[in-house]
C-alpha cells in the first residue's frame, strides 16, 4: 500500500503567529513508513543524475537532506544560520518579512565541479531556497536540482527557483500559505 505522505503531515493554525497554517512534519518523520517514503521518492528521482552533495538548510532540512544523501551515496552539506559554522564560512543575506537574515556554509564544502541537491522540508516564498542557490553557486558548484516534501505553490517559491534554472521536486502541495 502506498503511503500517503499529505495525511501524515499535521497543519497547526497560528503558529508561529496569527493567519500562518504551519505544516508540521514530526508527524511525518515519527511514521517509519512515511519518513521512509519522503527519503526514497525524492533519493529515486534523483539517482543517476551525477548529485555529488546534497545541501539541506537548517533546521528540518538537515533531517531530509542527510537521510536523501545516505540514500544517493554522496555527502552532506550543512547550510546554517550565522554565527553556528567553525571553519571558514561565505554567507547570503536574504530578505525576511521584517528585516534581513543570513545563512553561511563552509567554504571548502563544494567546489566547482561539484554537483549539488538542494533539500528543505518546505518551499513557500523561495527566499531561503533563493538564497541557498545563490549561496551554492559563488562556490562555483553546479545547483540544478531542489528537492522539498512540501510545496505552497500559491506563495510562488518553486517558480521562482524554477526561474533560476533550478528543478523543483516535490511530493506533496497544500493551497494557502
Ligand atoms: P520561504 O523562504 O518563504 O520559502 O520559507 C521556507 C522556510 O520557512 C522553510 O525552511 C520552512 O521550514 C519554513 N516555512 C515557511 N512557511 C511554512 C509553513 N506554512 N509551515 C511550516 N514551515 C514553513
Amino acid at each position: 500500500m502506498p503511503v500517503d505522505l499529505k495525511s501524515l503531515i499535521r497543519t497547526i493554525p497560528d503558529y508561529p503567529k496569527p493567519g500562518i497554517m504551519f505544516r508540521d512534519i514530526t508527524t511525518l518523520i515519527e511514521n517509519p513508513y512515511g519518513f521512509r517514503e519522503a527519503i526514497e521518492r525524492s533519493a529515486s528521482f534523483h539517482r543517476g543524475m551525477g548529485i555529488t552533495h546534497v545541501a539541506g538548510i537548517e533546521a528540518r532540512g538537515f533531517i531530509f537532506g542527510a537521510a536523501v544523501a545516505i540514500s544517493l551515496g554522496v555527502g552532506f552539506v550543512p547550510i546554517r544560520k550565522r554565527g553556528k559554522l567553525p571553519g571558514e564560512t561565505i554567507g547570503q543575506n536574504y530578505a525576511l518579512e521584517y528585516g534581513v537574515d543570513t545563512i553561511e556554509m563552509h567554504a571548502d564544502a563544494v567546489d566547482k565541479g561539484d554537483h549539488v541537491l538542494l533539500v528543505d522540508d518546505l518551499i513557500a516564498t523561495g527566499g531561503t531556497a533563493i538564497a541557498a542557490v545563490q549561496l551554492l553557486r559563488r562556490t562555483g558548484a553546479e545547483i540544478s536540482h531542489s528537492s522539498f516534501v512540501i510545496d505552497l505553490p500559491e506563495l510562488g517559491g518553486a517558480d521562482k527557483l524554477r526561474a533560476l534554472d533550478v528543478d523543483v521536486h516535490t511530493l506533496v502541495s497544500f493551497e494557502g500559505h
